[in-house]
């Protein structure tokens, strides 16, 4: 591949730029018919308490069953193109649904966590439309909760802290996911009005594999008790990850190895199967 770059370097990524451009503008236009369908689900990943194996939420995650392509890929294309607000007000009025119909069949409460963009945290009024799309779906606001990543509170600190805190003030709790990809320090950490930390997957699946992963991740959840946040791990794949995570303190268990992301009615079956008993880590057996 250096070879091909040589003195057709210039020739060579401007080749790639083009097809990379050309993919982009064609999921763009795929976005637009799709989202005037509505042509998108949520799944749904569960999230265990590490000591007592209950379930204590989940997390809303999207998929565009007819496109081949998940949410890493077209969600930076969504932000780009300004798509990403009506896809992501569908996610939201989505999850109000889902958490709805759970109740109406029977299911407690479920908290259901959105993922939300930075390009959508960054309209002035972000927390009272969150609230006011949850007061036109008749739920209640501990019925959703907002997950943000570093980057988008970073962008003006000073706002996203009173954004956030008007979103607690209403009720609604914060996590912050992805945690230690950015640039996390102690000072910001301790100034934001957030409910959890997620740390992120890239530690969790290297924890076997490779000390500096493990060095950062017992140094996420020691910061996470210190500041008396809940400690989320996500992309526990196996048990000895597990068991890791909870010797060392953390509180909440995400990953393939207590739940993949199901659909509503999957996870539905998931949690009746459960219901009273431990939700870890025999839930492997419902992996799709
Ligand atoms: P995220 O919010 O950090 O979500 C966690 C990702 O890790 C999900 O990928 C989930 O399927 C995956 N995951 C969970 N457990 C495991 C595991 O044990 N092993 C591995 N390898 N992966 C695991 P997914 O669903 O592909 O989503 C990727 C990212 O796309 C999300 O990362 C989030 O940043 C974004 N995203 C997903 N849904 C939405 C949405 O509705 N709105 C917005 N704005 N972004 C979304
Ligand atoms: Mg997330
Ligand atoms: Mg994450
Ligand atoms: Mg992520």
């Amino acid at each position: 591949r250096a070879k091909q770059v040589g003195r057709n370097g210039v020739q060579f990524y401007s080749e790639e730029l083009a097809a990379k451009a050309r993919q982009q503008s064609r999921i763009e236009e795929q976005l637009k018919s799709a989202l005037s369908r509505s042509d998108f689900e949520l799944h749904y990943q569960p999230v265990v308490d590490m000591h007592t194996a209950q379930l204590t939420g989940v997390e809303a995650l999207l998929r565009w069953p007819n496109s081949h392509v998940g949410p890493d890929l077209f969600v930076p294309i969504a932000e780009a193109t300004g798509q990403i607000a009506r896809l992501g007000e569908w996610v939201i009025c989505e999850a109000c649904r889902q958490h709805k119909e759970w109740c109406e069949r029977g299911l407690p409460p479920i908290p259901i966590a959105v993922n939300v963009s930075a390009v959508q945290f960054r309209h002035d009024d972000f927390a009272e439309q969150f609230a006011s799309l949850l007061e036109d779906e008749e739920v209640g606001m501990g019925a959703l909760q907002v997950e943000l990543t570093e980057t988008a509170l970073m962008e003006n600190l000073d706002r996203a802290i009173d954004v956030l805190r008007r979103l607690q003030e209403m009720g609604i709790k914060i996590s912050l996911d992805d945690f230690g990809t950015g640039y996390s320090s102690l000072n910001y950490l301790s100034r934001l009005p957030i409910n959890k930390i997620k740390v992120d997957k890239s530690f969790v699946q290297r924890i076997e594999h490779d000390s500096a992963s493990r060095a950062i991740t017992e140094a996420v959840i020691a910061l996470g008790r210190t500041l008396k946040l809940e400690v989320i791990a996500e992309g526990i794949e196996s048990e000895s990850a597990l068991s890791y995570l909870r010797s060392h303190g953390c509180s909440h268990a995400q990953g393939y190895h207590v739940c993949k992301p199901l659909s509503g009615e999957v996870f539905e079956e998931w949690y009746r199967a459960r219901e009273g008993k431990a939700c870890l880590p025999g839930a492997a057996v419902f992996v799709s």
